[in-house]
C-alpha cells in the first residue's frame, strides 16, 4: 500500500522506522534481527531504507603507492526493500537520491522497484560530500529533489525519458524531506518552506522531517507550512540521543539545535546518557502525538533498542 494511503486510513498515529543498509561485506542477518525485534513489538506500516552515493577515496597499496578506489560503502537498498516486503509483508520505502545518479539510472531503479511491487519512494537530493563520484556518462541529472519528484510523477503518467509506445504508467507515492530548523543551505526558514511547497506542488504526497530535539520547532514549522498551503502529512522524524558525542556530532552533521535542558542533564549525568535520551524521546513522542502529528518516524539506523523502549512507554499510556 502507498504511504499516503496508510496515513489516510490511520485511526491513530503511525509508528514508522528508518534503517540503514549494512556496510559492504556486512551481513543482512543483523538487519533482520533488528526488524524481528521491531515487528515483535509493533507492526509498522512502512520502513524506510536509506540510499548512499558511491564515494571515491585514495588508498595506499602494500607497496606504498596510492590508488583511487570508487565504491558504495552501503549498497543494497533495493534488495533490502524487496526482502522487507517479502519477509515481513511491510511496505518498504527506498530512498532515491539525485547526487551521483543520472536520470537514466533513476528511471532504471524506478522500473526495478515497480517490477518488485514497491510503490513508495522518498525522493532526496543527497549531499555532495566532496568524495562522491562525478558522473562520467552523457546522461542527464536531477539537481534538486524536486527534479526527482517530477521524474517520478512523469513516469506515473506514463512519460519516460524517451518517447515509448504504450509505456506503462507507474504508481509511486513520493515522500520528501522537510527541515523544521531549515536546510543548512537555505538563507532562511520561510525561503526553505517555499522550496518545500514547490516539491509538494510537483507531486510529493507527504513530508518526513529532519530529526529535532525541541518540539516547538516542529510545531512552528507545521504552522508555517499550513499557512503556505502545504496540506500533506508532515511526519516528525526523531532520533534518540545515545552518547555524549551526539551532543556535538548531531548538530554538526544535521544542522540542528539541542536544547540546553537536554545538554545540561547529559553533562550532569555522563553515565546515564542513553537513559536520558530515551526519556527525552518518550516526552517528545507523547507531546507530538497529543499535538496530532500523523505519526512518528524513528531513525533507528543500526539499533532498534532505544526506540523500542520509547514505543513500550507509549503503548502503556
Ligand atoms: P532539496 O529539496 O533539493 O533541497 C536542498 C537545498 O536546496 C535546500 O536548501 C533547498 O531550500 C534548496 N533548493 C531546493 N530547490 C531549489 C531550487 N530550485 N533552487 C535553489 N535552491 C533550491 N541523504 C542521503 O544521502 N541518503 C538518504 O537516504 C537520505 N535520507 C534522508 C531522509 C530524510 C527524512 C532527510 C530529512 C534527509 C535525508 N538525507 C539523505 C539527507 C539529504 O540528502 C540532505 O539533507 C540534502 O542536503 C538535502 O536533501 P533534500 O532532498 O532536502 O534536498
Amino acid at each position: 500500500m502507498k504511504v499516503s494511503e496508510h496515513y489516510e486510513r490511520a485511526t491513530e498515529p503511525l509508528i514508522s522506522f528508518e534503517i540503514i543498509p549494512p556496510k559492504r561485506g556486512g551481513s543482512v542477518k543483523s538487519v533482520f534481527e533488528s526488524l524481528d525485534l521491531i515487528t515483535e513489538k509493533v507492526r509498522p506500516p512502512f520502513i524506510d531504507v536509506t540510499y548512499h552515493a558511491a564515494e571515491s577515496q585514495v588508498e595506499e597499496k602494500p607497496d606504498g603507492t596510492l590508488k583511487r578506489v570508487v565504491r558504495r560503502k552501503r549498497p543494497g537498498t533495493i534488495g533490502l526493500c524487496a526482502a522487507i516486503l517479502h519477509r515481513y509483508d511491510i511496505d518498504p520505502v527506498p530512498h532515491l537520491i539525485c547526487e551521483g545518479f543520472t536520470k537514466e539510472e533513476s528511471e532504471d531503479a524506478l522500473i526495478e522497484l515497480n517490477y518488485l511491487g514497491i510503490h513508495n519512494v522518498l525522493a532526496i537530493r543527497g549531499d555532495d560530500t566532496g568524495t562522491q563520484v562525478k558522473m562520467h556518462t552523457n546522461g542527464t541529472s536531477n539537481k534538486y529533489a524536486i527534479d526527482l519528484v517530477k521524474q517520478v510523477q512523469s513516469m506515473n503518467s506514463g512519460k519516460y525519458l524517451e518517447d515509448l509506445v504504450n509505456a506503462q504508467k507507474t504508481n509511486f507515492c513520493v515522500g520528501v524531506a522537510g527541515y523544521p530548523e531549515k536546510h543548512f543551505e537555505a538563507p532562511n526558514l520561510d525561503w526553505d518552506i517555499q522550496r518545500l511547497k514547490e516539491k509538494v506542488d510537483a507531486g510529493a504526497d507527504y513530508v518526513v522531517t529532519q530529526m529535532f530535539f525541541d518540539n516547538s520547532v516542529y510545531f512552528n514549522f507545521v504552522e508555517k507550512c499550513r499557512k503556505n498551503g502545504i496540506n500533506v502529512p508532515i511526519v516528525p522524524g526523531l532520533k534518540i540521543l545515545r552518547n555524549e558525542k551526539h551532543l556535538k556530532s548531531l548538530p554538526r552533521y544535521f544542522h540542528l539545535n539541542i536544547p540546553d535542558e537536554l545538554t545540561e542533564e547529559v553533562d550532569a549525568n555522563p553515565g546515564r546518557v542513553e537513559e536520558i535520551g530515551i526519556e527525552w524521546s518518550q516526552k517528545q513522542s507523547l507531546e507530538l502525538m497529543e499535538y496530532g502529528a500523523p505519526g512518528i518516524h524513528y531513525y533507528v539506523m543500526g539499533s532498534p533498542h532505544p526506540a523500542l523502549k520509547v514505543i513500550d512507554f507509549l503503548q502503556k499510556k
